[in-house]
């Protein structure tokens, strides 16, 4: 119940008694959850079509080696690289719902995470062609981690470093053994971020209060995202960013 009291003024403005309203919020509770329940079912409908389209374009990938046409193999790369880009955003919107009701298991496994970070810039590269795109790494960065999270944090650090770097510019991905440790960041030399803002950059919805950031699309989910995914794996996402100069986005996972 949410209950609203104010004081009732005679024509002086003295008080001569109190309203009180009261409003059962049951019915809107369940109105959102309604609504949210919808989002993620029209979500989930669409991840099936999309998979769909995924295998039809890795299927003219393979097909390309016969037709001996660079053209054919970059437009079916592309296409597979936009439709992955597609299912990682409602991935994302559905990984948000899970989180939620405290439902995001972590499937573990013991992998390389050099050769991650290799195949999400090389994906990113197919479809930001306005930024140059770069990986440092060290060979044999193993790590026992969930390799589809990190993978969605990954591509949401460097979609984020292109989204945010409008005039186009590097942008580096960097995978690391650093002091005993995996170090991960992305850099990027795009809008920055002022410290105001980076201390509310990982709560949901966020999005920085600014004209030139309305005009790029998003849904203010992804940094929320990481940050949670990073805290299942007992991690943390830490930025420093300068506002005109660009922003580094960086954590830490136990080497394995
Ligand atoms: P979205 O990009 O969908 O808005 P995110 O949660 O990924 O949502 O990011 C939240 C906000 O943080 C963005 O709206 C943007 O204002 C800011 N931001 C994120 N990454 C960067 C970056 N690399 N450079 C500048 N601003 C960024």
């Amino acid at each position: 119940v949410s209950l609203t009291i104010s004081p009732i003024r005679d024509y002086n403005g003295s008080i001569i008694g109190i309203s009180k309203i009261a409003r059962d919020i049951t019915e809107r509770k369940r109105e959102e959850k309604r609504k949210n329940d919808f989002v993620a079912m029209v979500s989930h409908e669409l991840k099936t079509p999309l998979t769909s389209i995924l295998l039809y374009a890795q299927l003219l990938i393979k097909k390309s080696g016969t037709v001996q046409d660079d053209t054919f193999l970059n437009m079916s790369s592309k296409i597979e690289a936009y439709v992955k880009r597609m299912i990682s955003m409602i991935t994302d919107y559905l990984g948000l719902s899970r989180i939620e009701e405290g439902k995001m298991n972590l499937q573990k496994t013991r992998f390389e995470l050099d050769h991650l970070a290799l195949e999400v810039i090389e994906e990113a590269s197919l479809i930001s062609s306005k930024h140059s795109l770069e990986l440092v790494s060290s060979e044999g960065v193993w790590v026992y981690a969930d390799k589809e999270k990190m993978r969605q944090v990954l591509i949401n650090l460097v979609s984020n470093a292109v989204k945010y770097s409008p005039q186009g510019g590097p942008v580096i991905l960097g995978c690391e053994r650093v002091a005993g440790k995996a170090q991960i960041y992305v850099k990027d030399k795009g809008l920055g971020i002022s410290p105001a803002d980076q201390n509310k950059l990982f709560q949901r919805f966020y999005r920085v209060d600014d004209d030139q950031i309305k005009n790029i699309s998003g849904f203010g989910i992804g940094l929320y995202l990481v940050s949670e995914l990073l805290r299942l794996h007992d991690s943390q996402i830490l930025v420093k960013s300068e506002v005109g100069k660009g922003s580094v986005f960086y954590f830490y996972l136990d080497l394995d």
